[in-house]
């Protein structure tokens, strides 16, 4: 990509060596799985991939925004396994900048290391794409808060040791009552239960319940009130992260679909010689490098500190929706074979649908770009 630096593009060369060298193999095979591998926790875990926005004093690896989405890029070409978890690892440490000390020295270097993984949840039952609308309670009493409620469709929530979430300190007060806390799963009173999912299965969703859960107050993330503005700037980071993985899965099935549709003969032809397919081809390239520079103008806005809402919701949209139509085209050029197990695409479409509603749907991220073209009174009000 023309707008990356040396040492970027340097970067880039070391981790499609680390993908191809250490994720390759059985990465076909891990997709399928309800959980990650420890082998793969630790490879990714050692080569600093969980601590790339983790302050070096709690063990962590900093790097640059748009470094992190070619991590996300090339990682996610050949491996989609560990997709949730290094995208749990990303953002958590943001949030968790507010936390006390106590809470960060106890945990991050834990989470860096992999040794302990931790999941996000805001959404609800009755309570998805209207962010502030949770209902889940966290009442103090003395040095505790008393949490009751349930948080659902959370990514990586069957294997992680512990939960960042959302819940409301103020039941009147809308986005100003919702607070963030960062809770080990094993307190007296959390339970869990498992989603069977069309795809990202290795992620293992899960519904999360809180029965009145003694929480230490020290789990508090920032002051009350704090949460959602925070887990709000979070979002724009995830959503890009998430756009450019799944433009890595349209990419790398692209390839396949190239190269099958020039050894693929019909009416004495190769594929690839008929305008319906070279034309296809031709569109879903350009919706992928339109995509790609989507998401990484996003990125290097963030790097310069600069505002970069509406960016990340058109990458979200415009880059996941594109990907998953490039995903069905390839499946329909690879014929019957595309429709069985035989090539990644069946999967990697599954997941790639998925990742359309995951970190807010296409009409949300357009509600999102319009408010910030139009104002704050195009509705609903968010
Ligand atoms: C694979 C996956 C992973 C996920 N991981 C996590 C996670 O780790 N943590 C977490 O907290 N949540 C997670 N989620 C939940 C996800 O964030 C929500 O599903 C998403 O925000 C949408 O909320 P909802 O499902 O309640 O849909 P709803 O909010 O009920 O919306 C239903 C439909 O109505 C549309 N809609 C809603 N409002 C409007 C409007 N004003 N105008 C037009 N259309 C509208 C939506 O676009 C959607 O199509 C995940 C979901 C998936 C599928």
């Amino acid at each position: 990509m023309v707008f990356l630096t040396e040492v970027q593009k340097r970067f880039q060369r070391e981790m499609q060596d680390f993908a191809s060298k250490e994720l390759a193999q059985g990465a076909k095979e891990r997709v399928k799985l309800d959980y990650i591998t420890s082998e793969v926790i630790n490879k990714i875990a050692d080569a600093g991939l969980l601590r790339m926005t983790m302050p070096a004093k709690y063990g962590g690896k900093p790097i640059d925004y748009v470094s992190i989405g070619i991590v996300f890029e090339e990682i996610c070409r050949v491996d989609f396994s560990p997709f949730s978890m290094i995208l749990s690892h990303t953002l958590i440490p943001q949030t968790m900048e507010l936390a006390s000390e106590e809470l960060k020295e106890e945990w991050l270097p834990v989470l860096g290391k992999g040794n302990k993984l931790a999941c996000f949840g805001n959404t609800e039952p009755d309570c998805g794409s209207d962010a502030a609308a949770i209902t889940t309670r966290a009442i103090r009493d003395g040095d505790y808060y008393v949490i009751k409620g349930e948080k659902t469709s959370i990514s990586g929530g069957m294997q992680a040791d512990a939960i960042l979430f959302t819940a409301k300190t103020d039941m009147e007060a809308g986005a100003r009552g919702v607070t963030c806390f960062f809770v080990p799963f094993d307190l007296d009173g959390i339970s869990k239960s498992r989603f069977v999912d069309m795809g990202i299965h290795p992620s293992g969703r899960a519904s999360i319940f809180f029965d009145d859960v003694h929480v230490p107050a020290r789990f508090r993330i920032g002051e009350e009130g704090e949460g959602f503005t925070r887990i709000m700037s979070g979002l724009d980071f995830a959503r890009v992260l998430v756009a450019i993985a799944t433009v890595a899965m349209a990419e790398a099935s692209l390839s396949e679909a190239v190269e099958y549709s020039k050894t693929r003969t019909k009416f004495g032809n190769p594929l690839c010689d008929f305008e319906g397919v070279s034309f296809k081809l031709a569109e879903d390239l350009t919706l992928i490098e339109s995509s790609r520079l989507l998401c990484y103008e996003a990125l290097k806005l963030k790097d310069e500190g600069l505002p970069n809402t509406k960016e990340a919701a058109m990458a979200k949209w415009y880059a996941v929706d594109s990907s998953v139509r490039i995903l069905h085209d390839v499946l329909k050029i690879l014929g019957f074979r595309g429709y069985s197990d035989a090539t990644p695409v069946e999967q990697r479409l599954r997941d790639a649908i998925g990742s359309r509603i995951g970190d807010g749907t296409a009409e949300i991220m357009k509600l999102i770009i319009a408010r910030e073209m139009i104002g704050r009174k195009v509705r609903p009000i968010m």
